[in-house]
């Protein structure tokens, strides 16, 4: 059994205009679901019913913003078992992570409920008695979102929970490969008591949806999770249009093992964190650089993780790693190994497709890549690690900063001196050294470089829908 699939437009759950595709099921490639695609008349609707929705959610208070916010977070805690099925039939996922996704949503609202009451502004000192100086934080306005099918659940929530904490009101359009589980988070949201307008969740064909919502007065932030040509293509379209973006993009996140790391520890980790979603993960840990004395041991029990990770249906509790979501990330992935291959780099384990239904791929280790292999310089986002090895700190950050990317970093090393050091030269947006700490609701989540720019998560993500507004009163 999987779910309806509606979309839900200015309170009531519709049935879109347009065209409809099909879902399909990345462990068995049958179909599941039939979605339907939105037409600018149905954009329209959505626009309509922000415009109003803003309206009046702002005008409620934060506190009681923050009560029917917790009040979702709670829904999607109790119904997380019912949509986590639904998350892994659609994208894959093995359903403990899938489980896990959902609580992490519950606790971004949560963290979004609370930090909304917290949204301050400031009082400045004035130049001449009776005058108030004051800094007042607003909503910026009815906000369009584009979430990604990698996480649909945690991706859509981010923009979710954090616009409406902030006051506006939001268009989200959702996955249309995996739209079921945002169907399920939108619903605690309605049952819980949003007011009809303030989210609105469509689906549609990505780029004409884009291309209508971004430049219409009504909306006034974008925020976008995806890739980095299309995040350049939006932020560029928001730009011409003087709308405010958040862009979190692409990543090729590297990974320093020194030679005084807690070697097992390091590679049981990171073994778990490079096939989570089956690589699929924009801070996924795939370039390897280990330091020369302790190569061998890390790749070697790295090697023997990657092939004690059993690849099945994500609804078979057996299962350590789901399909990939879908047959474009097979050919991906299939590429880059071939042309790593082609230029001189040997396979450790794994490399190849898996039976012939569903996108099952072996978790991979590539070990002596070249240079030149596509794989050094493209984000391969799937289940692929490639080892390098290193002898000096200097050069392997001039190697790790290398590439236009910046969003995680990881490290891995006893020596504070070290640690300090390389925190300070990696060029990204997050570093996390000696264990996985990045992406919780209460930390600020987001890249440089060609990995975007703005924050999802910590006050930063909620500053991203406020707009300072300065008031000079007298008497
Ligand atoms: P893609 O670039 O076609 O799409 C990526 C996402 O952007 C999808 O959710 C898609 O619906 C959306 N999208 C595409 N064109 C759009 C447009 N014009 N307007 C609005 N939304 C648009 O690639 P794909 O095959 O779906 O995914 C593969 C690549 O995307 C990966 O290699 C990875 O780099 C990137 N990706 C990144 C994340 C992330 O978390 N940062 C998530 C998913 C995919």
């Amino acid at each position: 059994m999987y779910t309806s699939l509606e979309h839900y437009i200015d309170g009531n759950w519709v049935k879109a205009s347009g065209k409809s595709q099909d879902v399909i099921n990345p462990a068995t490639s049958k179909t599941i679901g039939e979605l339907g695609l939105a037409t600018r008349g149905d954009l329209d609707k959505a626009l309509a019913a922000a415009d109003k929705g803003f309206k009046t959610w702002r005008k409620v208070s934060a506190f009681e913003r923050g009560k029917i916010l917790r009040k979702a977070a709670e829904l999607v805690r109790a119904r997380a078992d019912d949509i986590a099925k639904v998350l892994t039939q659609e994208q894959g996922k093995v359903i403990a992570e899938s489980k896990v996704e959902l609580m992490a949503a519950a606790d971004v609202i949560d963290w979004f409920a609370g930090e909304g009451q917290r949204a301050y502004g400031r009082i400045i000192p004035a130049r001449a008695d009776g005058v108030r100086n004051m800094v007042i934080m607003e909503p910026i306005g009815p906000v369009a979102g584009f979430s990604p099918w990698n996480f649909p659940v945690t991706q859509a929530v981010r923009k979710i929970a954090a616009s409406l904490a902030a006051g506006c009101s939001i268009i989200i359009k959702c996955p249309e490969e995996t739209p079921g589980s945002p169907v399920g988070l939108v619903k605690a949201f309605h049952d819980a008591g949003v007011p009809p307008g303030v989210i609105n969740l469509v689906y549609g064909v990505p780029a004409e949806i884009s291309e209508y919502l971004i430049p219409s007065p009504i909306i006034r932030k974008v925020s976008f999770t995806g890739s980095v040509p299309v995040g350049k293509h939006l932020n560029a379209l928001a730009a011409s249009h003087m709308k405010r973006a958040t862009m979190e993009l692409g990543g090729h996140a590297p990974v320093l093992v020194f030679d005084d790391a807690d070697v097992d520890g390091a590679a049981k980790l990171m073994g778990a964190m490079k096939y989570r979603n089956a690589g699929q993960v924009c801070v996924s840990p795939t370039r390897f650089f280990v330091h020369d004395k302790v190569y061998d041991k890390f790749v070697g029990q790295f090697v023997e993780h990657a092939k004690g990770t059993t690849v099945g249906d994500g609804l078979d509790p057996a299962s350590k790693m789901g399909p990939l979501a879908n047959p474009r990330r097979i050919n991906a992935i299939e590429g880059f190994i071939a042309d790593a291959q082609d230029k001189g780099a040997k396979v450790a384990t794994g490399g190849k497709r898996i039976g012939n239904q569903g996108n099952f791929f072996e978790p991979t280790v590539l070990t002596d890549v070249p240079e030149n292999a596509r794989i050094m310089t493209e984000e391969p986002f799937g289940p692929v690690a490639v080892m390098l090895r290193f002898k000096d700190t200097d050069d392997v950050l001039a190697r790790a900063n290398q590439l236009p990317f910046g969003l995680a970093s990881y490290a891995f090393t006893k020596n504070a001196n070290t640690a300090t050091k390389i925190a300070d030269a990696l060029d990204s947006g997050m570093v996390t050294i000696n264990h996985f700490g990045i992406a919780l609701p209460e930390t600020p989540f987001g890249g440089i470089k060609d990995s975007g720019f703005g924050h999802e998560g910590g006050i930063e993500g909620l500053n991203v829908y406020m707009q300072a507004k300065f008031v000079s009163h007298l008497g």
